[in-house]
């Protein structure tokens, strides 16, 4: 599971023969820390003229301290001091100061020309951002616009954000926010994430936020009083995920097949949680589940993590490994649909509940030898598209999709197609399995009730499907 040539690239040697050879350099990313503050440098704020969303942009980076500079934009200096962020200035000329995130309120743009204020916000300081720095377009939702050329503009930023992402290099994340009208108040839990090194492997993605219930949370601590299931939470990315809502505050029911109860036991012990050995294609896995939660004040968080692959060409491949795979990566995901959510089981998942699923970039992309797991994971996107308008209560459904994350599943892939996969992303390296989990985490969270039918790709923006 280890990354040797990124080892090797760090090394005297490693460094001389990659930049002779051309070959990728991995930057090790930033990642969070305990204690650490949302983010370890300065904030360079840009807007559009018109641009509606600074305000809210304001509040947030005023709410976590961010040292936040901006140029001379009387209306942008204005909105900031209405919320009490204290603007330093920033002259585009100085080519000294250096940020660790971009971030650019581009709501006003209603029209192709005006696109060009993205070019002349980012192009002058385009040289001066930190390693494992952030980009952050925000944006309205374009088929919600106004009008056809507003619609383009904002549609226009997709591809530019994502072209950023591919450029910068040295770890940089670039991400697009769209905003639904009326959804100021639920940006906070998304910029939180992007500012911080949570959302380290995350890169080139649209996230949507829409309007939900703005709740106040203690930011230390979201899921304080929250019970979560994680499946598949005996070892790889489940682990991961068990650890890190445990840390947010989470009661973690770990849940894994029965030969795997003596890790399950570990990571339970580890976090203070509790162990329900059972195969989730059990028809009375639903049940149980509900059963475990009941004496913990019934369950607020699901993830459907637990997953597998057998993989095989079309020609090769025996009904049974496609019979496995879909039932254990699919069938078992609409468990919490069917049996958590329906309207007479509604008493399933609390209030304001959150349904997080493990989908893939295989599904998104295709794979050789993954009809079976593609088509699984594909359908996963299927159940939280369809889902997500029709939860009620404040429960909201989202979905993951991993590229090549480092864990017993992708260290059994034969070496050459494991180092592709490894290298083409525009981070050149695996994500880990805490990257995965820190983004479940961000659904998972009390605030997050502005997203709903989203799914983001945990891939270092890898080249599969981009
Ligand atoms: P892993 O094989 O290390 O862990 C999967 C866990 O699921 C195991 O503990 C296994 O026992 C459990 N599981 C399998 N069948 C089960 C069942 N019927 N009931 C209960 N538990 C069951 O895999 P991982 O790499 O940690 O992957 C976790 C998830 O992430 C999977 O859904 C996988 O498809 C997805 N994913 C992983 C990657 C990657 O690069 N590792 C990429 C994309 C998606």
């Amino acid at each position: 599971m280890s990354d040797q040539y990124q080892a090797f690239a760090k090394s005297p040697i490693g460094k001389f023969v990659i930049k002779n050879l051309g070959l990728p350099s991995p930057t090790p990313l930033d990642r969070f820390q305990a204690g650490a503050p949302v983010i370890d440098g300065a904030v360079l704020l840009g807007a559009a003229v018109n641009s509606t969303l600074t305000g809210a942009i304001s509040q947030v980076l005023s709410n976590i301290h961010a040292d936040t500079y901006a140029g001379n934009n009387a209306q942008l200096q204005q909105t900031a001091a209405e919320v009490g962020l204290n603007l330093r200035a920033f002259n585009s000329g100085d080519k000294e100061s250096k940020f660790k995130a971009l971030v650019f309120d581009a709501s006003g743009i209603e029209n192709a020309d005006q696109l060009k204020d993205l070019y002349n916000f980012f192009n002058p300081v385009a040289r001066q951002l930190e390693a494992s720095g952030r980009v952050i377009v925000i944006g309205t939702t374009p088929e919600k616009a106004g009008s056809v050329s507003a619609a383009i503009a904002q549609r226009a930023l997709e591809g530019f954000v994502k072209s950023v992402g591919k450029e910068f290099k040295r770890g940089v994340v670039a991400e697009l926010v769209y905003v639904d009208k009326g959804a100021e108040a639920n940006l906070e839990s998304t910029l939180r994430f992007l500012l911080s090194p949570r959302s380290a492997y995350v890169s080139g993605q649209v996230i949507h936020v829409s309007k939900g219930k703005a709740v106040k949370i203690d930011w230390a601590q979201p899921l304080a009083g929250k019970t979560a299931v994680v499946t598949g939470a005996s070892r790889g990315i489940g682990e991961a995920i068990a650890h890190v809502l445990a840390r947010d505050g989470a009661h973690v029911i770990c849940l894994d097949i029965p030969p795997q109860q003596a890790d399950l036991e570990r990571v339970a012990g580890e976090i203070g949680g509790s162990v329900l050995a059972l195969d989730i294609t059990a028809a009375d896995a639903g049940e149980k589940i509900k059963a475990a939660a009941a004496d913990k004040g019934g369950l607020d968080i699901i993830v459907h993590n637990a997953g597998v692959t057998r993989d095989k060409t079309l020609a090769n491949m025996k009904p049974e490994l496609w019979d496995m795979v879909i039932n254990i990566n699919l069938a078992s995901n609409a468990v919490s649909y069917t049996h958590l959510t329906l309207p007479t089981n509604r008493e399933g998942l609390n209030a304001n509940g959150r349904i997080v699923c493990v989908s893939s970039i295989s599904g998104i992309a295709g794979n050789l030898g993954q009809t079976n797991y593609a088509a699984s994971k594909a359908g996963v996107i299927g159940l939280v598209k369809f889902t997500a308008p029709t939860l009620k209560n404040g429960i909201t459904i989202n979905a993951v999709a991993p590229g090549f994350i480092e864990t017993q599943m992708t260290a059994a892939i034969p070496f050459a197609i494991r180092e592709a996969g490894r290298r083409m992303n525009s981070m050149s390296q695996g994500g880990l399995p805490v990257d995965v989990a820190e983004t479940i985490a961000y659904f998972a969270s009390t605030a997050s009730t502005g997203l709903n039918g989203n799914v983001v790709r945990v891939c270092g923006q890898s080249l599969l499907g981009a």
